[in-house]
């Protein structure tokens, strides 16, 4: 079973209007494979103006735009919030969900994350799910258990057929943002027991879903990582806000 790369970058709170445009200008520049795709997930103020330089420089079904959250609700008094619709309407693809930051900062539970990619699927929009574990979970062994109880409540809401659509970015919390990445062999492990779980519910979904590692890849780690056979590219924070390193991570994603 053929399946695409993913690259897809999470700006956080970070970035500007120069950014959206240095980015834009340096991924026009790539020939990039056909099963690759990279999307770039700003923060919900620059969205359009990526949106609209991405058509300027006419990057092709390549690229797409990805927001970093979204509301579980339809519409209504949720101030801050932002639908699923609203998202349709600037032409964005894919959505950041369940990112550790959100869970953490924003407490954002596991039922309230399966509702937001229950909402997503309905909008058309493919949900980039976030899972991991912490630091003490992995040296206590709880790793697999975690992961399984961030997985089951958003199969149990959405249903695994429904998974094909679905990007899983396995993000252990204690490598986001530190420096310190998973080994390529550890990260591959964690990466081929969520592909089992997967398929424990359907083996052939679990073939077709995009499985990314997230935590510190940067320009020298990508390319071992993304060798692995279970890896199909990565959720890329601190790295995505340098045009040229980021140039190079997208060009090491070779699809499987
Ligand atoms: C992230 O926040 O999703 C992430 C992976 O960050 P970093 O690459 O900076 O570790």
């Amino acid at each position: 079973m053929a399946r695409r790369s993913i690259i897809a970058a999470n700006w956080k709170m970070n970035g500007d209007l120069t950014l959206v445009n240095t980015m834009v200008n340096a991924l026009s520049e790539v020939d990039f494979q056909n099963n690759v795709n990279v999307v770039i997930c700003p923060s919900s103020p620059y969205l359009s103006a990526l949106v609209a330089k991405t058509k300027e420089q006419k990057l092709g079904p390549t690229f797409a735009v990805g927001a970093q959250n979204v509301s579980e609700h339809e519409n209504g008094a949720y101030t801050g919030e932002i639908s699923t619709k609203m998202l349709q309407e600037l032409s964005v693809e894919f959505v950041i969900i369940g990112h550790s930051e959100r869970r953490s900062y924003f407490k954002e539970s596991s039922t309230q994350i399966a509702h937001k990619v229950s909402v997503a699927l309905n909008a058309g929009l493919t949900p980039i799910l976030c899972i991991g574990e912490s630091e003490l979970e992995r040296a206590t062994e709880q790793t697999e258990t975690v992961l399984a109880s961030q997985l089951q409540p958003v199969i149990d809401e959405v249903g695994i057929e429904k998974f094909v659509d679905v990007v899983i970015a396995y993000e252990p919390v204690w490598a986001i943002g530190t420096g310190k990445t998973a080994s390529s062999e550890m990260a591959q492990e964690t990466h081929q027991f969520i592909r089992q779980f997967i398929a424990q519910a359907d083996e052939n979904v679990a073939d077709k879903v995009p499985l990314l590692y997230g935590g510190s890849v940067n320009a020298s780690n990508c390319e071992e990582l993304f060798a692995q056979a279970d890896i199909d590219g990565g959720l890329i924070g601190g790295a995505s806000l340098k045009a040229e390193q980021f140039k190079v991570i997208c060009l090491a994603a070779k699809g499987k």
